[in-house]
């Protein structure tokens, strides 16, 4: 089988200039990440350590939950807590126990901080550890940041699956560990692809129970399914495991490449992926072949807010033929992004951090056939004509590997679409 993706005409990306910006940003905080890792991990629970504000962020972004028993919640600290921040520690200590006490299922506790000056006085490190100490064995408590101070939405995982890394026992065997939250059935394809490639034991941070417990050490290679988990793969590294570089597996051309770099680190040859992944290859040609119809030709400006889009730019340019104008990042992890960067021909604006007013002005100069950025902007951009995708879908829909690739590619042109079905209706 030949490839049919050849690299790019130029030089990629790889040493194209950034511009960088550090001004105001709109994006959500990383308490977000806890809607999709809460249902990853079904023994653990995030106790917010949050103001009315954080509670309020999680029960509209999570309302769904109020039909389960929830697995997150916030404790609020009220100004009155600031008085005496060993009150606080107390108080949190009562709620947390209070917590373990009712819900015996809870093996994780995750003590999450957040952006009030009181919350980031309070030592949640020493929390977790004299929690830890007090409901040893059943509950092991670590603690994170979701501040948006600190995280931009995708940077919550990241916080909270490297808090996990150090109290993973040590290992010598050569095991895979697939890094990142996929949904269940996205997850199933991979281990299965693996399985089929050859390619074990295979091993999944975040795994679902504290009990699926796993070591690491330098018999492990890191495979990451997300280009946010930067400060978790380096957790690992500082564990002596070893980063496979890959791009992405978004897409047919992500996911093959991504299955051929674990395959080649295992010693098994390009073709025995290419053999066992023929017929999933076709159907997600087929599928994106469908969708990207009326991708082609287009262009797209991606504002910063997930950490995807330089992998979905280079899905979007090479697999359904748009021009990118603009990929926005929040931040920019080189190591991790340059095989993404080597097949993304030259050409975008690569952009790093955000200016939202200057980053406006430069999408309404570009006036591109479709702009990915936050919901905070998405309306007021519709409003003067130009067509958005939300960037969060992006993180709740199944994308990866290649059975989603058709949706994937069909996130986009569902604007589109929508877009040019209003201009044909009637008036
Ligand atoms: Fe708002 Fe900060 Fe709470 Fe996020 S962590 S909801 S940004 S106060």
């Amino acid at each position: 089988m030949t490839d049919r993706f050849a690299p790019p005409a130029t030089a990629g990306c790889r040493t194209a200039p950034v511009l960088k910006e550090r001004g105001q940003h709109e994006v959500f905080c990383g308490l977000t990440g806890i809607i999709w890792l809460h249902r990853k991990m079904q023994d653990a629970f995030f106790l917010v350590v949050g103001s009315r504000t954080c509670a309020h962020l999680l029960q509209s972004a999570a309302g769904v939950m109020i039909f389960a028993e929830p697995r997150f919640a916030t404790a609020i600290l009220e100004e009155t807590d600031l008085a005496g921040l060993a009150d606080a520690q107390d108080e949190l200590d009562r709620v947390a126990s209070e917590l373990l006490a009712r819900r015996p299922d809870i093996r994780q506790l995750f003590l999450v901080g957040s952006c009030p000056s009181e919350v980031i006085k309070l030592d949640l490190a020493k929390a977790a550890e004299r929690l830890s100490a007090a409901h040893a064995p059943n509950v092991r408590v670590l603690n994170y940041s979701g501040s948006g101070i600190e995280t931009t939405f995708t940077q919550g995982e990241d916080a909270c699956l490297a808090a996990m890394v150090p109290s993973l026992p040590e290992a010598t065997a050569e095991e895979l560990l697939i890094v990142g939250a996929l949904p269940d059935v996205v997850e199933a394809q991979a281990l299965d692809l693996l399985e089929r490639i050859g390619v074990g034991p295979v091993r999944v941070l975040p795994a679902p129970r504290a009990s699926d417990q796993f070591g690491v050490g330098p018999g492990t290679r890191i495979a990451l399914v997300q280009p946010f988990l930067g400060d978790t793969l380096a957790a690992l590294e500082r564990r002596g495991a070893c980063h496979i570089a890959a791009p992405l597996p978004f897409g047919e051309e992500g996911t093959t490449l991504w299955l051929k770099a674990i395959a080649a680190e295992f010693g098994i040859a390009p073709s025995v992926v290419d053999t066992v992944t023929e017929a999933p290859r076709a159907r997600a040609r087929k599928a994106v072949a469908q969708a990207a119809d009326i991708l082609r030709g287009k262009r797209i400006f991606l504002f910063p807010d997930s950490q995807l889009e330089i992998p979905l730019a280079r899905f979007l340019t090479r697999e359904c033929g748009m021009e990118a104008v603009e990929i926005g990042t929040p931040f920019l992890h080189r190591r991790i992004m340059a095989p993404e960067l080597d097949l993304l021909a030259e050409g975008p604006v690569i952009s790093e951090g955000q200016d939202v007013d200057k980053q406006l002005a430069r999408l309404r100069a570009a006036r591109p056939d479709l702009t990915v950025c936050g919901l905070g902007l998405a309306n007021p951009l519709e409003a003067e004509g130009l067509t958005t995708k939300w960037a969060i879908e992006l993180v709740f829909t199944p994308v990866h590997f290649y059975e989603q690739a058709g949706d994937l590619a069909g996130l986009f042109s569902r604007p589109l679409r929508r877009r040019d079905t209003l201009k044909v209706g009637p008036h």
